[in-house]
C-alpha cells in the first residue's frame, strides 16, 4: 500500500505531506479542523500559525533558526516556500503575512492530485499502514488518551514546565563548582552531572526581591488549568514565603562549595546537564512565568551566571509533547509500533520552524521506508540532525521539556576560542560546517534508487 497517513494539517503535517507527495506517494491527510476546533486554532485551513506571526531570525550564518530556514529551503520545503512568498518586512527576523501564508500551502496541497484532505479526528493509534502523527501541542484529548495508553501516562505531558538552559561555556567555573547532593550516582560522570551557583544571605535577599517584582506573563485564556505540584513557577514559590525556595529548588544542603569549603553557602542554584554533549545545562527546578527580559536580568543576578547566554528561557504552557528520547527511535518511528511516527511539536521541539522541519524529515523518512530506498541518517552537525538527535537520544529523557534549535545541541567545532569573544567565529563554523554537510546529505537522499 503506498498510501501515507498524516494526521494534523499543521506546521509539521503540511511539510511532511509535501514532501512525500512530491517524490510520488499518495498522501491522505486527517485534519480534524473545523470539524473539532482547538482554543487557539481559528480557521479550518492546512498550516495555521496560531500566535505570533514570525520565524525569528533568518540569519543562516549566526543563528540556529536561520541555519534551519536555509537546511529547509535547500530541501524544497513548502512552508519555507510560503514564509519567503508572504515575507514581511522584519529587520533580520523572518515574519510573514499569516494569512496568505496559509492559505497558499493549504491551495497548493489540496490541488496536488496525489492529496487527499479528510475532516476527521483520529483518535487511536493504527494497526497497520504507513502514519505520521503530526498533532501538535494541542493534541485532541481523545488521541491525548490513547497515545498515553500506548505509552504509558508518564510520558505523555500535557503542559512544558521550561526551566532556562545555560550554554555551559558561559558558566563561570571560578564561582561554579561541579558535585552532585550528596555526593550521589554512581559514576563520576553522574556526580558532575550537577553544576552549584552559591548564594550569601544578602544575595539571596535581592534576589526573592527582583523575583517577586520581576514582569510576569499570564496564561491564555482556554490554557489555564492550574499548576501542577513540583511544577510551580519559581515566582509563585516566592510568593508563598521568602524561604520557600531556600527550602526547595534552592536548598544549600548536602553540598560544598568546592573553591571555599569553609563557607557554608545560603542557597544554591543548581544547574543540571542538559545533553550528552554537556554543552547545555538546565536551571533545576526553575520553570518560570517572568517575561524573557525579566528572565536574563534576574538570572545574571545568580553568582557564577553574570554572563550566562541561554539556550532556552523558561516557560510554562499549555503543550502535548511525548518523552521522545524514550519513544522514538532515530528515524522519528514509535518503537513500540513502527509503522508510526510522530512529527512536529508534539515530538518535543518546539516553535514553527522545528515543527515543519521535523515534518520534513518525517515525510523524507516516510518515503524512503515506504519506496525501500536508502537514506543515511542526517548528520547530527546540521540543525535538522541536531534536533532530530536530542528529541530521539541525545536529550537526557528524566528531565526531557521542548526545545528549540540552538548551537548548544551541534558537537563542537575542534580548535577555536571558546567563550563570547569567540562566538561570531565559531557559530560561522557551525554554519559552514552544517551546509556542506547538509548538502552532502540531500544530495546523495535525491540521487536516484539504483535499480
Ligand atoms: P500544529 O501546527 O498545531 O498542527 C497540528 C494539527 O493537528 C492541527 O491542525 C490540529 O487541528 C490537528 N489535530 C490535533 N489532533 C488531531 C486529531 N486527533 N486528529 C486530526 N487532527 C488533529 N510557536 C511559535 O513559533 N511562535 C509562537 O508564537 C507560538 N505561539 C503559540 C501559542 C499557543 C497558544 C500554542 C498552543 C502554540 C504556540 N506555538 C508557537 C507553537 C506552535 O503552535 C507550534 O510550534 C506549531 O504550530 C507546531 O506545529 P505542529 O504541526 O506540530 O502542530
Amino acid at each position: 500500500d503506498k498510501t501515507l497517513h498524516i494526521v494534523g494539517g499543521g506546521m509539521a503535517g503540511s511539510e511532511a505531506a509535501w514532501q512525500a507527495a512530491r517524490a510520488g506517494l499518495d498522501v491522505v491527510i486527517h485534519e480534524m479542523r473545523p470539524k473539532v476546533g482547538t482554543f487557539a486554532h481559528q480557521t479550518g485551513k492546512l498550516a495555521e500559525m496560531v500566535c505570533s506571526n514570525s520565524f525569528r531570525s533568518d540569519d543562516d550564518e549566526q543563528n540556529a533558526v536561520g541555519l534551519l530556514h536555509w537546511e529547509m529551503r535547500q530541501a524544497g520545503s513548502l512552508i519555507m516556500q510560503s514564509a519567503d512568498r508572504y515575507r514581511l518586512p522584519a529587520g533580520g527576523a523572518l515574519a510573514v503575512d499569516r494569512e496568505p501564508f496559509s492559505q497558499f500551502v493549504n491551495d497548493t496541497l489540496r490541488a496536488l492530485p496525489n492529496v487527499t484532505v479528510t475532516e476527521d479526528e483520529v483518535s487511536s493509534l493504527p494497526d497497520s499502514g504507513h502514519w505520521i502523527f503530526a498533532t501538535g501541542p494541542l493534541t485532541s484529548p481523545a488521541l491525548g488518551a490513547a497515545i498515553q495508553a500506548e505509552t504509558g501516562a508518564e510520558r505523555l505531558a500535557f503542559f512544558d514546565a521550561i526551566a532556562p538552559i545555560v550554554y555551559s561555556e558561559t558558566i563561570d567555573m571560578d564561582v561554579v563548582w561541579a558535585q552532585s547532593r550528596y555526593d550521589k550516582g554512581d559514576t563520576e560522570d553522574e556526580r558532575r552531572a550537577y553544576l552549584n551557583c552559591p548564594m550569601t544571605r544578602d544575595q539571596y535577599e535581592a534576589f526573592i526581591d527582583a523575583l517577586l517584582a520581576a514582569d510576569k506573563t499570564e496564561f491564555r485564556e482556554g490554557e489555564t488549568a492550574g499548576y501542577f505540584d513540583g511544577c510551580l513557577p519559581i515566582e509563585v514559590m516566592a510568593e508563598r514565603g521568602r524561604e520557600t525556595l531556600r527550602h526547595g529548588p534552592m536548598k544549600p544542603v548536602g553540598l560544598t562549595n568546592a573553591h571555599k569549603p569553609d563557607e557554608k553557602p545560603y542557597a544554591v542554584v543548581q544547574l543540571r546537564r542538559d545533553n550528552a554533549l554537556g554543552t547545555l545545562y538546565n536551571m533545576v527546578g526553575f520553570q518560570t512565568k517572568m517575561k524573557y527580559g525579566a528572565q536574563t536580568e534576574v538570572f545574571r543576578m545568580i553568582p557564577g551566571l553574570e554572563n550566562a547566554t541561554f539556550a532556552r528561557l523558561g516557560g510554562i504552557h499549555r503543550n502535548t509533547f511525548m518523552n521522545s528520547p524514550t519513544l522514538l527511535d532515530g528515524r522519528m518511528r514509535l518503537r513500540s509500533r513502527p509503522h508510526v511516527r510522530f512529527a512536529g511539536q508534539v515530538t518535543g521541539v518546539e516553535g514553527y520552524v522545528e515543527s515543519a522541519a521535523m515534518g520534513l524529515l518525517a515525510g523524507r523518512m516516510a518515503v524512503a521506508d515506504m519506496l525501500c530506498t536508502d537514506l543515511s541518517d542526517v548528520p547530527v552537525t546540521t540543525a535538522m540532525g541536531a534536533l532530530v538527535h536530542h528529541i530521539s537520544g541525545g536529550a537526557e529523557a528524566k528531565t526531557f521539556q521542548p526545545m528549540n534549535v540552538n548551537f548548544g545541541l551541534f558537537p563542537p567545532v575542534e580548535g577555536l576560542k571558546a567563550g563570547r569573544r569567540g562566538r561570531r567565529d565559531r557559530y560561522k563554523a557551525y554554519t559552514d560546517r552544517a551546509k556542506a554537510d547538509w548538502q552532502g546529505w540531500l544530495s546523495k537522499a535525491e540521487a536516484p534508487a539504483p535499480a
